[in-house]
């Protein structure tokens, strides 16, 4: 990290807040909850003192991670004084005090985090990667989830992936029954042989149930089965991961790198997904992976509800971040929301994501969008 040069005097005057909620194309069910109609995040902008603007977004899920309210209020009310008036070089003390402000809301702390590397970028002219590290690649394999209660909507949409290039599918199960997983799985391995499937329960099962289940999903071969009991199953997770042939990931089970120490020493996986939302941010979500690294296990590019700018914090990170080698799944803005929030179409060729080279975050928002599917804001910048 290289923020403490002479442009980064400059301070910050103004922290901006939108609350939205952004359409979406489909129902998606997963083990732990339904999104439909729309999915709400939360977009911050920091103003330098030259006027210049940086972006993040907090992309929470109630079930999940926490609630949109919840990263409004940390951004507006607890993190806020922290930021103003703090010059832009003192970067790593106001994420360290943000950590003490306001408990959890770690999409916030994500949020604020892209906010200000896409401030320095942009001063600095230089991509946020660069902020980071080294970059490691310069294409990310992108995997899109299929989750739609509706299966034959889902092939459909395979069809179209197919068509695009995209060569991994995340199948999500445990929301209604083990023989509708079954049957989904089956159906992608025998018929669209093409695609590599991995399986995600979202902590769908419960333990007894899990110790039957995953073992006849496993026989179907996928190349992951991620988190199928609840976050706090440690034992469970431990147990599965000796009945399966497939790699077992955790999810829920890690969010920041404690819980992937204490996920190492009670060996509950073979690979973690990595989320910025989960952690609080690029920095701790390279951290994760980097303990993940130690151990010989690697990780997954994961995410949240999000829309393209969140997207483009995950890609920046993935970029520095040699562990993260099992794709990413940045699909939301390109195959679920009705409009994205960034002007241009997130990149995506050949069924890999482009690392963007420009500063910053590398795109810009669509002002005109944020306005339209604002549901209530906090604007000081005038
Ligand atoms: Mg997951």
């Amino acid at each position: 990290m290289h923020l403490s040069v002479s442009e980064l005097d400059e301070k910050i005057v103004a922290l901006d807040v939108w609350h939205l909620a952004l359409p979406v194309n489909s129902r998606r069910d997963h083990g732990i909850g339904t999104v439909a109609d729309a999915i709400e995040i939360v977009i911050v902008r920091l103003t330098g003192e030259s006027g210049t603007f940086g972006y993040g977004e907090a992309s929470p899920w109630s079930v999940f991670t926490g609630t949109p309210e919840a990263s409004y209020a940390a951004l507006d009310r607890y993190l806020r004084p922290h930021v103003i008036g703090t010059r832009i070089g003192d970067f790593i003390s106001v994420m360290k005090l943000a950590q003490k402000a306001v408990v959890h809301c770690t999409e916030a702390k994500s949020a604020l985090e892209s906010a200000w590397l896409d401030l320095a970028g942009n001063l600095l002219s230089q991509p946020v990667w660069a902020l980071l590290g080294d970059r490691h690649r310069d294409r990310i394999p992108l995997s899109v989830s299929l989750a739609n209660p509706d299966f034959d909507a889902d092939k459909a949409l395979v069809q179209r992936l197919v068509d695009d290039g995209i060569k991994f599918v995340k199948l999500k199960t445990g929301f209604r029954d083990h023989a509708f997983d079954m049957m989904r799985l089956e159906y992608l391995k025998t018929d669209v042989p093409e695609l590599t499937v991995r399986v995600d329960y979202n902590q769908g099962l419960g333990v007894d149930e899990a110790m039957q289940q995953v073992p006849e999903i496993d026989r179907l071969q996928p190349s992951f089965i991620e988190q199928p009991v609840a976050q706090h199953e440690y034992p469970a997770m431990a147990a599965l991961r000796k009945l399966t042939r497939a790699p077992l990931l955790a999810d829920e089970s890690v969010f920041g790198p404690e819980d992937m120490r204490r996920a190492l020493n009670e060996e509950i996986c073979d690979g973690v997904s990595v989320k910025i939302m989960k952690s609080g941010g690029m920095r701790r979500g390279m951290e994760v992976a980097g303990l993940a690294e130690d151990a010989g296990l690697p990780a997954y590019g994961g995410d949240m509800f999000e829309s393209g700018l969140a997207h483009l914090a995950g890609v920046h990170m993935i970029a520095c971040t040699p562990n993260i080698s099992l794709g990413c799944e940045f699909y939301q803005a390109t195959y679920y929301l009705v409009n994205d929030l960034l002007e241009q179409p997130f990149p995506i060729e050949d069924g890999a994501v482009v690392v963007p080279d420009t500063p910053g975050l590398g795109m810009a928002v669509d002002m005109q969008r944020l306005h339209q599917f604002a549901i209530r804001s906090s604007v000081q910048s005038g």
